[in-house]
C-alpha cells in the first residue's frame, strides 16, 4: 500500500492511498492533479474520504464524480452535497480493493463535524485534516477551546507510532511558533533541521508521528513545565490546568 501526497493550492496534500490497481483518494480539494495522477499510475478510483466540510478538502469532488462512480464517506454533522456516506465516531469503513479498514474518529474544534479515519493495519496511520499538523494544530473555527483541546487529545491516545497524515505543509511555520514557546526543547531544534532540509529539497515533512509530536507539539504538551511557564507569561496570568494552557496558546499562536 502506497499512501502519495499530491501537493495543491499553496501548502496542501492530497492522500492517494492505493496499490497497483485501486486509489482512494482524501479531501480532494481540486480534481485535476488527482485524475492526472490516477492516470499516470493507471489507477482506479474507488472512493473519496472527506475530513470536513472546506473548500480546500471538498473542492473536486463534483468534478472526480464525473469521471468515477465512487461512495464519498464525510461527516455526518456537516452539510457537503457529495457526501453518500455519512460518518460518525465509531463507524467502520471496509476499503476491500486497496485492504484497508479506516475507523471514524469524531475531532471538532476546526470544524464543528470534523472527523479521522484511523487505520491500523499494516501500519497505525491516520487522516486527520486540519486538526492535528506537525508541531502544530488547526485554528478554531467553529467548535470550542475545549473541543480542539479534546480532540487533539483523542488522536494523542493513538498508538505511538501512528503516521500523522494532515492536510496542510505548515510544519516550518510551526516550528517557529514552537520555538518561542519551547525554546530548550532539543528535540525540536533537531526536528528543524530536518524539516528545513527536507523543504530545501521540495520533499512534504509529512507524515509526522504521534511519539515524535509527544515531544515536540507544545499543544500536545499543555501539561508540561515549559509550556505551561511559557503560556503563563504571554497570558500575564495563571492558568491552572491544561485546557487554559491550550486556550491561551491557541490564542498566541492566532496572533504570532
Ligand atoms: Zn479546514
Amino acid at each position: 500500500m502506497h499512501i502519495y501526497p499530491i501537493p495543491a493550492f499553496k501548502d496542501n496534500y492530497i492522500w492517494v492511498i492505493h496499490n497497483e490497481h485501486d486509489a482512494v483518494v482524501v479531501d480532494p480539494g481540486i480534481a485535476f492533479p488527482v485524475i492526472e495522477y490516477l492516470r499516470l499510475k493507471k489507477l482506479q478510483l474507488n472512493a473519496i474520504l472527506i475530513t470536513h466540510h472546506h473548500h480546500d478538502h471538498t473542492g473536486g469532488n463534483a468534478e472526480l464524480l464525473k469521471s468515477f462512480n465512487v461512495p464519498v464517506y464525510g461527516p455526518c454533522n456537516e452539510s457537503i452535497a457529495a457526501v453518500t456516506h455519512p460518518m460518525s465516531e465509531g463507524d467502520e469503513i471496509i476499503l476491500q480493493k486497496i485492504s484497508l479498514n479506516l475507523k471514524v474518529l469524531d475531532i471538532p474544534g476546526h470544524t464543528q463535524g470534523h472527523i479521522a479515519y484511523y487505520g491500523s493495519k499494516p501500519t497505525n496511520i491516520v487522516f486527520c485534516g486540519d486538526t492535528l499538523f506537525s508541531c502544530g494544530c488547526g485554528r478554531i473555527f467553529e467548535g470550542s477551546p475545549r473541543q480542539m483541546y479534546e480532540s487533539l487529545q483523542k488522536l494523542s491516545h493513538l498508538p505511538g507510532d501512528t503516521l500523522i497524515y494532515c492536510t496542510h505543509e505548515y510544519t516550518l511555520s510551526n516550528i517557529r511558533f514552537a520555538r518561542v514557546v519551547d525554546p530548550q526543547n532539543l528535540r525540536l531544534m533537531e526536528l528543524e533541521s530536518t524539516a528545513q532540509e527536507l523543504r530545501h529539497q521540495n520533499i512534504p515533512t509529512i507524515p509526522t508521528t504521534l511519539s515524535v509530536e509527544k515531544t515536540v507539539n507544545p499543544f500536545l504538551r499543555c501539561d508540561q513545565h515549559e509550556i505551561i511557564y511559557s503560556a503563563q507569561r504571554h497570558a500575564a496570568k495563571p492558568l491552572p490546568n491544561p485546557l487554559s494552557v491550550f486556550t491561551a496558546l491557541r490564542e498566541w499562536k492566532n496572533n504570532f
